[in-house]
C-alpha cells in the first residue's frame, strides 16, 4: 500500500483545488527557439510571451562571448563569490552595470529573484516597514517577509495612498519598494512622484526595473535614466541581466556603502555559487550591444505603436501601457485560457496570466514585443486577435 507522507498530501490537495478552479499552471518544454519562433509539441508558433525585448538572446556576438569564455574557462564558477567564484568576468560586468545606470558600483546576483531577497533581508529588519506598491513583483513581497519587516500595501501607481503609509508608520525605518514597469501591466510607475515622497519622509526608495532596463532611457539604462534620477533619489536600484539583455542574472546598483553591506550580509549573494563566468561575458558583451544598437529599441517602440494603433481600431481592451508589455484585459481566467488557446491553434503563443499572479477579475493575455518581431508579425497577431471577439470586462 502507499503511503504519501502529510505535507504531501495536503501539497497534493491545493494542486487539486487548483485544477478545480481552472487555475492549474502548465509546463511547456520548447524544443527549439529561433528568433520570435518557438516549437513545442513539434509545431511552430510565433511567441509574443518572451521578455527577451530586444532580441539580445540570440545575437551572435553574446554567443561569441559565451563560447570563448566557455572554452578557456569551463562552465561553472566553483563556488560562491566570497571563496573563489569571484571572476574576472563578473568584476568587469559589475563595472559596465555601475557605469551604465549611474551607479558607484553593482553587485551581481544568480537571479533578480535573489536580488530583491538578499537586498531586502540585508537592509530590513524586525520593527521596519515596507511599503509597496500592491502590484509589486512576488520577489519584493517575499522579501519584505524573509526580513520580518511590516508589509504596508498601497493601491496600484497611488502617490497619495504610499504617502499615507509612509505617514502611518510613526518612527519606524522605512523602504519604499516599486516595480519600474509593472511585469503583468507594463505601466510605469510614478518615479519622481515617489522619490520625491521618500525623500521628504525620509524613507529608502528601491526600484526594481527588471522590464525597463534595455528598453527605456536614452541608451537603455532604465525607467530611471529616462527621467533623470540618479543615485541620490533612487539609492537602490535592481535590475535583471534575463529580460532585454537576453541572458540570466541580476544586480543591485547603488553606492559603495549599500554594496559593501551587501557583500557582508546579504544571503542570497553569500551563500550561493556565482554565475557561471562566461554568462557574465555574455552578459557584459549584451550591456554593450544595448546601448550601442539603438535602432533595437526604435524597432520595438515602432511594433508597439503598431500594435497599439491597430488594436485600437479593433476595440481590444488595451491596458495603458507605453512598454513592450501589452496586456488585453479580458476578466475572468477561463477567458484568457480560452484566448491563448484560440491563438495557439492559430499557431501564436501567449500567456494567459490569471489568478493569483494578478487580482481575480483582472485575467488577461499578456502580449510582449520585442525587436525581434516584424511588422508582418504584429499584422498576423492582430488578425489573429480579431477573429476572437474579445471584450474588456463589464
Ligand atoms: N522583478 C520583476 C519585476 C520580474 O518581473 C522578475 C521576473 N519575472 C523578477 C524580479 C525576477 O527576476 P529573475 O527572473 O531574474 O529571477
Amino acid at each position: 500500500m502507499s503511503h504519501r507522507p502529510a505535507l504531501i498530501d495536503r501539497l497534493a490537495q491545493r494542486t487539486a483545488e487548483r485544477a478545480q478552479a481552472q487555475l492549474l499552471r502548465r509546463l511547456r518544454t520548447v524544443e527549439h527557439a529561433e528568433g520570435p519562433w518557438l516549437e513545442s509539441d513539434g509545431r511552430r508558433l510565433l511567441s509574443f510571451c518572451s521578455n527577451d525585448y530586444l532580441g539580445l538572446a540570440q545575437h551572435p556576438q553574446l554567443i561569441a562571448a559565451l563560447k570563448r569564455v566557455a572554452d578557456d574557462e569551463g562552465v561553472g564558477s566553483g563556488s560562491a563569490h566570497l571563496i573563489c567564484g569571484h571572476r574576472a568576468e563578473h568584476a568587469a560586468l559589475e563595472e559596465a552595470l555601475a557605469e551604465w545606470t549611474g551607479r558607484e558600483r553593482a553587485l551581481l546576483f544568480s537571479t533578480g529573484y535573489m536580488a530583491n531577497l538578499g537586498v531586502m533581508q540585508a537592509l530590513l529588519q524586525d520593527g521596519d516597514v515596507c511599503v509597496q506598491d500592491k502590484l509589486n513583483h512576488a520577489c519584493l513581497l517575499d522579501g519584505t517577509q524573509l526580513a520580518g519587516a511590516e508589509l504596508k500595501r498601497y493601491p496600484h501607481a497611488d502617490v497619495a495612498g504610499a504617502a499615507r503609509q509612509l505617514a502611518s508608520r510613526s518612527e519606524a525605518a522605512a523602504l519604499l519598494a516599486t516595480d519600474g514597469v509593472f511585469s503583468m501591466d507594463g505601466d510605469i510607475a510614478p518615479l519622481r512622484e515617489l522619490a520625491s515622497l521618500c525623500r521628504r519622509e525620509g524613507a529608502t526608495f528601491m526600484v526594481d526595473d527588471a522590464h525597463g532596463l534595455g528598453v527605456l532611457g536614452d541608451d537603455g539604462a532604465g525607467s530611471l535614466s529616462a527621467l533623470a534620477l540618479g543615485q541620490r533619489e533612487v539609492p537602490v536600484l535592481m535590475a535583471t541581466l534575463g529580460k532585454a539583455l537576453g541572458c540570466h542574472g541580476a544586480f543591485i546598483a547603488g553606492s559603495s556603502a549599500l554594496i559593501d553591506g551587501l557583500l557582508q550580509s546579504a544571503r542570497t549573494y553569500i551563500y550561493t555559487t556565482a554565475m557561471p563566468p562566461a554568462l557574465a561575458a555574455a552578459a557584459l558583451t549584451a550591456v554593450r550591444v544595448a546601448r550601442e544598437e539603438d535602432w533595437r529599441r526604435e524597432k520595438l517602440a515602432a511594433s508597439i505603436a503598431r500594435f497599439r494603433d491597430g488594436a485600437r481600431q479593433l476595440s481590444l481592451p488595451l491596458m495603458p501601457s507605453p512598454t513592450a508589455i501589452q496586456p488585453l484585459l479580458l476578466g475572468e481566467a477561463q477567458a484568457a485560457l480560452d484566448a491563448a488557446q484560440a491563438l495557439e491553434a492559430q499557431g501564436f503563443l501567449v500567456g494567459a496570466i490569471r489568478p493569483p499572479t494578478i487580482p481575480q477579475g483582472k485575467a488577461r493575455l499578456r502580449i510582449t514585443l520585442s525587436a525581434a518581431h516584424e511588422e508582418e508579425h504584429i499584422d498576423r497577431l492582430l488578425e489573429a486577435l480579431s477573429g476572437l471577439a474579445l471584450a474588456a470586462p463589464v
